[in-house]
């Protein structure tokens, strides 16, 4: 190789040295980054969210969350899922994920449901404090603009206070790792106004709705080329035992009686109070599912179990769909 080869090939390495720390950068410094996560999620019903037939709160949320991707995408926003099939996340591994991959944003997608089946509409919740609250806010109303444009009806974008600062686990988690982290309830699917709207626009058409929010909510900050700028994270309450949760663990359908509104608590009491079943001598609920398996359950186990479907005002129907042995483990027998 003689000298100017040399000395050409050096430079040329460089200046693509040069290119690539550009480019590097360019990409951490100056590139919106989204994490959508999809509601709970897991094997069969323990991860389902909330049931009503045709509809698994998991999937649709899923479903939902792919078209959002996709069109976030095309918008030259970095998006990122922290889960793309059907696994369980608790919701420190959600939040984690977003912290790892230093996102903007964190939006949950969720869908509600509600013991009497009366309740409509869409609601965001965000972050109690500051700027966590402020872009929460933000984010959230032009999400429900959109929702609403499809003929849902908007609720708002709320906050909940619980005993350790914010009452819902992923907002709590996500805001302690500094990135700004809404819930997105959709609609109620069990409610028939908000099915009709769901039916008639698919979750590709929901999901279409809430991109164009959240894309109209990046250009209001710069566009997709922007990023947030950081706050410091909302500390932890040491020893806290508030729930909040929205996971997609095996007690999602308990904690999913305590999202949404605060009605949906008295109907979880009224659900839990129906009996179907026969009881023996004793108060054990003598349970057959649909394969005609029979088993008992003591108050105690029956009273989790009908926690599990209470959100649904006929946990009866669907802990009868359940196989004899799954309920059993989730009773730990
Ligand atoms: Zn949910």
């Amino acid at each position: 190789m003689t000298s100017l080869k040399k000395t050409l090939t050096t430079l040329s390495k460089a200046v693509l040295f040069g290119l690539i720390l550009t480019f590097t950068f360019s990409l951490k410094a100056n590139a919106m980054t989204i994490v959508l996560d999809p509601g709970h999620g897991g094997p069969g019903t323990s991860g389902a969210g909330a049931l009503y037939p045709p509809y698994m709160e998991k999937s649709l949320n899923l479903a939902v969350a792919s078209q959002i991707k996709s069109e976030l995408e095309a918008a030259g926003i970095k998006t990122y899922m922290t889960r793309t099939g059907d696994v369980s996340l608790d919701l420190q591994q959600r939040a984690a994920y977003a912290k790892s991959v230093n996102a903007d944003l964190l939006i949950s997608i969720h869908f509600n449901s509600s013991g009497s089946h009366a309740y409509t509409g869409s609601e965001v919740w965000t972050s109690l404090y500051g700027s966590y609250y402020t872009t929460g806010y933000s984010l959230g109303s032009n999400i429900l603009q959109q929702l609403s444009g499809l003929g849902l009806q908007s609720k708002g974008v709320k906050t909940k206070l619980g005993n350790s600062g914010d009452y819902y686990g992923l907002i709590r988690y996500g805001v302690a790792q500094a990135v700004p982290s809404i819930i997105v309830e959709h609609c109620f699917m069990d409610n028939a106004y908000d099915r009709s709207i769901l039916e008639a626009n698919g979750p590709s058409g929901i999901g279409h709705a809430t991109a164009t929010g959240i894309i109209n909510y990046v250009n209001s900050v710069g566009g997709a080329g922007a990023t947030l700028p950081k706050s410091n994270p909302i500390a932890l309450v040491e020893g806290a035992t508030s729930g909040g949760s929205t996971a997609g663990t095996a007690v999602a359908p308990t904690v999913k009686a305590n999202t949404g509104t605060a009605s949906t608590a008295s109907s979880k009491t009224t659900a839990a109070a129906s009996v179907g079943f026969s009881k023996d001598a004793a108060g054990n609920t003598i349970f057959t599912d649909k394969n005609g398996n029979t088993g008992t359950f003591t108050p105690a186990e029956w009273n989790k179990l009908l926690g599990n479907w209470a959100y649904t005002g006929n946990a009866e129907y669907y802990i009868r769909q359940v196989p004899l042995g799954d309920l059993n483990a989730m009773v730990g027998k």
